[in-house]
């Protein structure tokens, strides 16, 4: 009965009744033989592929959170575009306002003025009325004496009065003369988009890794394309407080003094059932010196709101942090 056989040259299995000529000279042995080194190296692979696998895994949760994270930094972006037309909308009235101020200003004045004129022009009037009719009073009478000293009376008040009243009166009325609006200097007044360069990573904590008072810290991370600086999340249940600290840290890397950075972060504890729910840190222009622990409270989260499962922090009794990272300087 024919038994099967490898060859070792060709990597294939062969009859042992019928061994075709072109496997002459090569090293065929029986399968049970190969059996254990073939195993061996099925379980090496097998476990260099489990690992790739993980690898992929931990990748594709970086990208979903990068996702999240990308989402969260549009829409905070959005409702700094609205603050800020908000706060340009409340100037430009303010100087509407200012505008009107000034018009109410003017027109006080210059009705002022033309009502002193009104009532100079008025008296005036009453003037003229009585000298008129003293003066038809006296043409009626005989008495030329009384005519010699009306005379020189009119005479004076037809002189005062010849030109300055015949005028019609001159006053300023307000107009508006629009501008253009510019909108170029409006949108430079909401401020310049600018992409820039952000690293997000999730790091995962069993919550038993902090039960003590003492720094916990993750895997170091690479900003790959953020000048290849390392990153580790630390936390820490801080029992004076009761809360659970977690801290970013720029790694020192071995002899060579890594460079210190300002950058803005944002840290995300998640809570799994609901988004809105996650503890959230966010800040900006922070100077990162490697091997320091930025703070040691960059977000603070309430211990047992923490440990308690049905809050939604917990999976596994395991907690996520979400960090993302934007470098704006790298220091000499
Ligand atoms: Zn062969």
């Amino acid at each position: 009965m024919a038994t099967r056989l490898y060859c070792r040259d060709c990597c294939e299995t062969i009859y042992s009744n019928r061994v075709p000529p072109d496997h002459n000279d090569h090293k065929i042995c029986n399968l049970d033989a190969i059996d254990q080194e073939v195993r061996t190296e099925l379980i090496t692979l097998t476990q260099k592929l489990q690992d790739a696998v993980d690898r992929f895994k931990k990748m594709s949760k970086s990208l979903n959170a990068c996702r999240c994270s990308l989402t969260v930094a549009s829409q905070t972006t959005s409702e700094e575009v609205d603050k800020r037309v908000a706060t340009i909308c409340r100037e430009v009235k303010k100087l509407g306002e200012s505008m009107k101020n000034e018009i109410i200003k003017m027109r006080e004045q210059h009705i002022q003025e033309v009502t002193e004129t009104k009532m100079d022009t008025d008296s005036e009037i009453q003037l003229l009325e009585s000298t008129v009719r003293i003066s038809n009073d006296i043409i009626k009478d005989n008495s030329t004496l009384s005519l010699l000293d009306i005379l020189p009376v009119v005479r004076e008040s037809v002189d005062r009065c010849s030109d300055e009243f015949c005028s019609l009166p001159v006053s300023d009325h307000l107009v508006l003369r629009f501008g253009d609006i510019d909108l170029d200097s409006l949108k430079e007044a909401i401020g310049e988009l600018e992409a820039k360069k952000s690293s997000t990573f999730v790091t995962s904590f069993h919550v038993n890794e902090c039960m003590s008072d003492t720094f916990y810290y993750s895997n170091d991370y690479n900003s790959t394309g953020l000048d290849n600086l390392h990153w580790c999340v630390g936390v820490r249940h801080n029992e004076l407080m009761s809360s659970l600290c977690v801290s970013l840290k720029l790694k020192k890397r071995g002899e060579k003094d890594t460079q210190a950075c300002r950058a803005s972060y944002t840290l995300t504890l998640v809570n799994r059932l609901e988004d809105a729910k996650s503890f959230v840190k966010e800040a900006e222009g922070v100077l990162f010196r490697p091997g320091d622990d930025y703070s040691l409270c960059c977000l603070n989260v309430d211990w047992n709101q923490l440990f308690d499962s049905t809050n939604g922090f917990l999976l596994n009794d395991k907690f996520e942090v979400v960090t993302t990272i934007a470098i704006s300087e790298l220091m000499e």
